[in-house]
């Protein structure tokens, strides 16, 4: 057996792996975009496979389409399958040759196996999923050596070199590709996970200064009422008493549901955001807390100016960089928070005035459980970093210590942002 084809072959799936992970797994594209991907990737992989076989002493000649082919179905679902069927198909009849009725008679009775065993489903567990990889790639290697011995008139059917190889190669290269797929799928939801539980506890640090913002509405509301009770407002006051406990209850209601904002669940969405109106959602957001920390918020911001992304993770990320600014003026201060067009990037920057950080702390500043606060978790800043990144931004940290910090953030605009 030649062995470089086969190491060629090995490394255009491997390759192609990576390429789907750094292109799709890491970056947050919806579902439907990553399989487009997944389908390109496999697609250039199974022809590149068929472009260079391995040939054995033996006179057979075979490659390793079907990894590729397999991977394109189970991870992609069954338009999947239709489409790489068609790619594989006439890329097939383009080669031509005499094995080219046995490859279509094949592929007619694998098509439906592929069917009956279905792709991968959500719930399905690693091994499982490695072991419904392999059974299929093992008959579909079986009934291949099948039929093209048949064709070439061999009466060892099964008995000789070929099917050995054959089976073992694609057997193997098939598990460790679905080794290395299910280990990167596994990396991505522990990551998903971790900005999950960052974001519960986020929720429960701040709920002391939404509760304090909802109890003096209520104060107030049920102050009135107990006089009212008591008859001890005039009959013409009572319109403006009414007013104020309808504004005052007005209040209460505008704090639950901003709070609800953060606590509900990642929808997962990129859609056109308004950067202008987010900033000011959040500045309103974080208002409780700040004051609970004697600091005041300032904010300069550039209006018309849009971008894509998920709006609930791009919040949650800057509420942690503002939380921490907060945090970091123990005795009050001012935070800034600026945001505009920086050659047609979005630069967004949060300065605070606090106990600030040296060279070597900015250097841990991200890495899990980092932490210089008594009840800190150290994963705020890794997460907000994380998802800055996603989408395709990045983070500046400049800070002295003792005099503040600032973190620049630069984000990707999005080009029909209103110029000045
Ligand atoms: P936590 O806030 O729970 O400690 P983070 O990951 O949010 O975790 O922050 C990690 C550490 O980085 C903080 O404990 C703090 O020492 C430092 N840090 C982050 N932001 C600032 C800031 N604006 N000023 C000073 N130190 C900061
Ligand atoms: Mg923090």
């Amino acid at each position: 057996m030649e062995v470089l084809p086969l190491l060629l072959n090995t490394f255009i799936i491997i390759l192609s792996i990576f390429f789907y992970q750094i292109v799709c797994l890491d970056k947050d594209r919806p579902e439907r975009t990553n399989r487009w991907f997944l389908l390109l990737f496999s697609t250039v992989a199974m022809v590149m496979c068929m472009a260079f076989p391995i040939h054995l002493f033996s006179g057979h000649i075979f490659d390793l389409r079907y990894v590729p082919i397999l991977l394109c179905y189970l991870y992609g679902g069954h338009r999947n399958l239709l489409y790489i069927s068609i790619a594989y198909l006439a890329f097939r009849s383009l080669l031509g040759g005499e094995g080219m009725v046995t490859s279509v008679i094949v592929y007619a009775i694998v098509f439906p196996l592929m069917i009956i065993f279905g792709p991968f489903r959500p719930a399905q567990r690693k091994l499982k999923r490695v072991l419904h990889g392999t059974a299929l790639t093992v008959v579909w290697a079986l009934i291949a050596v099948l039929f093209s011995n048949l064709r070439a008139g061999r009466e060892d059917l099964l008995f000789n070199w070929f099917p050995i190889y054959l089976i073992l190669v694609t057997t193997c290269t098939m598990a460790m590709s679905l080794f290395i797929l299910e280990g990167i799928c596994e990396k991505m939801k522990l990551r998903k996970e971790v900005e999950r539980a960052e974001k519960m506890y986020l929720v429960g640090e701040l709920a002391a200064s939404f509760a304090h913002e909802i109890r003096n509405p209520l104060t107030v509301v049920s102050g009135f009422l107990q006089l009212m009770e008591k008859n001890q407002i005039a009959e013409e006051a009572k319109p403006d008493y009414l007013r104020v406990m309808i504004t005052e209850l007005e209040r209460a209601q505008a704090i639950i549901s901003d709070y609800l904002a953060i606590a509900k669940p990642k929808t997962d969405s990129i859609q056109l955001i308004q950067v202008e109106p987010l900033l000011r959602q959040i500045i309103e957001l974080m208002s409780p807390y700040a004051l609970m920390n004697t600091v005041s918020i300032a904010s300069s911001i550039e209006q018309g100016l849009q971008l894509k992304a998920d709006a609930s993770r791009l919040s949650q990320s800057l509420i942690n960089i503002v939380k921490n600014g907060i945090e970091a003026m123990p005795d009050g201060g001012t935070l800034e928070i600026k945001a505009h067009r920086k050659q047609s990037k979005l630069l967004i920057e949060i300065s605070d005035q606090g106990v600030g950080m040296t060279p070597a702390e900015i250097d841990r500043l991200g890495t899990p459980f980092y932490t210089t606060k008594e009840k800190g978790t150290g994963i705020g800043t890794m997460v907000a970093l994380g998802i800055i990144g996603s989408l395709g931004g990045r983070t500046e940290v400049h800070s002295e210590k003792g005099a503040g910090t600032t973190f620049a953030i630069i984000l990707p605009l999005q080009s029909d942002s209103i110029s000045e």
